[in-house]
């Protein structure tokens, strides 16, 4: 028997979510957020089952944009931080892709390749977060430098939102208002909305949202809303029994003694561990799925297996199905049980976990 450890990978969930966040937007572009290897679900299979529906993909870099274009992925494709050297401007130029320009270096490097044309630019705005983008006050100087350029066709205006998954605060309505104070005068169209603003934030759609994490069926929200309890997760990581026994009262369960039972308890074994990419630091009580049934990880996770409570599976054994995360055990449980969220957990996902696309 192989090694019975998958992650499947439910093609029509994608479908759905990517159209919900179409429908929830419906006068925007989507651009969809492939990059991490479709945040570890595959980009090439999932770009190639949404390239007649999406109106373009988002990846973090030319490497990224470069193997979809070789499997044959047509649509547009946005370089989300834009070129790291000038020498990759001529390969955007060459794979026709669009991207992102957040400081004066790179403007630079564009003014000094006259050779180039046809490009299409996100200009990036730091509207608060103060990772990447102009400062308010060098935007529409940055915006006329280029706009001007022969070498440029599109310009985009872009920002992006360091709290938009958590509602309560007014982050968010602070960043629109630095948006709008900057760009109001400056023709063209613009792209603020992550998933988080898609689903929560419609003052924020402009004419393209950049839907990531929703896609993949993960809610992003401190509080989930009526359009994010439609998403479908699309990952469906699964395991199997492989070892089952009886312990006493007092007898602890794997590495460090972390867990120590109270009581009797049946434990099973599980061929999965943190070199899979299931969280080292999945707390005891974590839910699991064992053959439909409810349970919880007991004792702290190896690099190959981790162990569950079977006590209320008295007929599990060698063998049993076990969901780690999907459509019963939410990946949102798992990442709190963790202290971590979902997108370390689909990105962590390693070589070793065979994907099955259905
Ligand atoms: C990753 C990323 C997104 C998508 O964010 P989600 O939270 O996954 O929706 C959007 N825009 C930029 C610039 C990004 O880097």
């Amino acid at each position: 028997m192989a090694r019975p450890t998958k992650a499947s990978i439910d093609l029509a969930a994608f479908k759905h979510n990517y159209a919900l966040a179409k429908s929830t937007a419906p006068n925007a572009q989507a651009v969809a957020i492939v990059k991490a290897d479709a945040y570890g679900h595959g980009a090439v299979t999932l770009s190639k089952a949404l390239e007649n529906e999406a109106d373009a993909f988002g990846v973090a870099c030319l490497e990224e944009a470069i193997e979809l274009r070789e499997a044959g992925i047509k649509r547009p494709i946005l370089l989300l931080e834009g070129f790291f050297e000038p020498s990759e401007l001529a390969l955007i130029q060459q794979y026709q892709l669009w991207t992102a320009v957040h400081c004066q270096q790179q403007i630079e490097a564009i003014k000094a390749q006259p050779e180039l044309s046809q490009l299409h630019i996100w200009l990036k705005l730091d509207s608060g977060m103060h990772r990447l983008g102009f400062n308010p006050q060098d935007y529409a100087k940055a915006f006329h430098e280029l706009s001007v350029l022969p070498q440029v066709t599109q310009m985009v205006h872009m920002t992006h939102f360091a709290c938009a998954d958590e509602l309560h605060k007014g982050m968010t309505h602070k960043q629109l208002q630095a948006c709008h104070a900057v760009l109001d005068n400056l023709p063209a169209g613009a792209s603020f909305a992550n998933s988080a603003a898609t689903l929560a934030h419609s003052q924020a759609h402009q004419a393209y949202i950049r839907p990531g994490i929703m896609l993949y069926g993960a809610d992003p929200l401190d509080e989930a809303n009526r359009l994010s309890k439609q998403l479908r997760p699309v990952m469906t990581l699964t395991s199997k029994i492989i070892a089952v026994r009886d312990i006493e009262a007092g007898e602890s369960v794997g590495y460090g003694e972390r867990f120590r039972a109270t009581k009797p308890m049946r434990i099973g074994t599980v061929a999965i561990g943190y070199a899979d990419g299931y969280p080292r630091h999945a707390k005891d009580g974590t839910p699991v799925m064992v053959d439909g049934v409810r349970t919880q990880l007991v004792g702290r996770v190896s690099m190959d297996m981790l162990t569950v409570d079977l006590t209320p599976l008295p007929d599990a054994h060698i063998g049993s199905e076990v969901e780690l995360w999907g459509k019963q055990v939410l990946a949102q449980e798992v990442a709190e049980c963790s202290d971590t969220i979902p997108y370390t957990l689909f990105t962590g996902i390693t070589r070793r976990v065979y994907k099955e696309y259905r």
